[in-house]
């Protein structure tokens, strides 16, 4: 299989001043992540809220630059890439943002948001234009004479489908989607899903696809991999994951889904909040929640150990 992203050692750090005296500290939003998303691929990222996921997916767009590491897009480094260099990356990588509501401008119809886009990325005018506009609604299901509507005339389920036909007008090869569907009812989530699934189907595009939640990532990624404070925790294959998890953090998030007709122990697995992230634990960063914590655990830090060929994870219960 070709691979269509690869970041190696992938850091971006950020300096905050805190507390009354304006300390300077460094806050490592994401501190080492190494891995790759193949051709037609989607990739899910899973963590609580501050643990850098999507910080990850802007650093890996280019929205931030990266304070350490590479990345590399269809086989090239755009680590460092600026200007006329970058442009053609930009427009292979578009992203789609977690809260429609404020994603598209209010002041702007349908067809002046979707035209921004294809203006900056290709050459097309007028009545090309026009088509293309009309054709990526349709694909996200949204009838071609929305083109005059503006934001305000739609469901957060529609706006989210503009999102989408903006970030497909392009015809990129890869979507970041940062929580496209945490902000819309049940229901919808899953019209959503299934829109970005048949357009993968059709495309071969890839997605890396960002969730604070287990079961947001479940249906859609084909792996999955766990971000505990800047950190990957546990790579996976969708379906090992869910049957078998093996990090200790990953264990408390499954079990923090809400099942129907199970007490949940979430509490006996994963307790406490985020540690200050300017502030981590020393060994791992997991050590003040996790009930296997040992001597080892406070003073190395675990790296990544290859279970099998498609699962990963950093915790000393499976040195060797
Ligand atoms: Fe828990 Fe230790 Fe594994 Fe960290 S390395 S998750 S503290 S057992
Ligand atoms: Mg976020």
């Amino acid at each position: 299989k070709e691979t269509i992203i690869r970041i190696e050692n992938l850091k971006k750090h950020f300096q905050v001043n805190r507390g009354l005296l304006k300390e300077k500290k460094i806050l490592k939003a994401v501190d080492g992540i190494t891995f790759e998303i193949e051709k037609g691929e989607t990739f899910g990222v899973v963590g609580e809220s501050g643990c850098g996921k999507s910080t990850l997916g802007r650093t890996i767009t280019r929205l931030y630059d990266a304070t350490e590491g590479k990345i590399y897009f269809d086989g090239n480094e755009i680590t460092k890439l600026k200007g006329k260099q970058l442009h053609p990356y930009k427009k292979k990588m578009q992203i789609i943002f977690q809260d429609p509501y404020s994603s598209l401008n209010p002041s702007m119809n349908v067809r002046e948001i979707l035209s921004e886009p294809l203006q900056i990325h290709t050459y097309l005018s007028g009545r090309d234009l026009e088509l293309k506009i009309k054709e990526s609604l349709e694909i996200v299901g949204l009838d071609a004479t929305s083109v005059d509507k503006f934001p305000h005339e739609f469901s957060g389920g529609q706006r989210q489908r503009l999102g989408i036909a903006r970030a497909i007008s392009v015809e990129p090869d890869f979507i970041l989607c940062d929580e496209p569907i945490s902000a819309l009812d049940v229901s919808i989530q899953a019209q959503i899903i299934n829109k970005l699934e048949m357009i993968q189907e059709e495309s071969g595009i890839s997605y890396l696809f960002i969730a604070h939640d287990l079961s947001m990532v479940k249906h859609i990624s084909h792996r999955i991999g766990v971000m505990y404070l800047g950190k990957m925790v546990e790579m996976a294959d969708s379906a090992s994951l869910y049957k078998e998890p093996l990090h200790p953090y990953t264990k408390g998030l499954l079990q923090s889904v809400p099942r129907i007709g199970t007490d949940s122990n979430f509490e006996s697995i994963l307790f406490g909040d985020l540690p200050n992230p300017v502030d981590l634990p020393s060994g791992c960063r997991f050590r003040t929640r996790c009930k296997y914590a040992k001597k080892i655990c406070s003073e190395v830090e675990p790296t990544m150990i290859q279970i099998a060929p498609k699962r990963q994870v950093a915790c000393h219960l499976y040195d060797k």
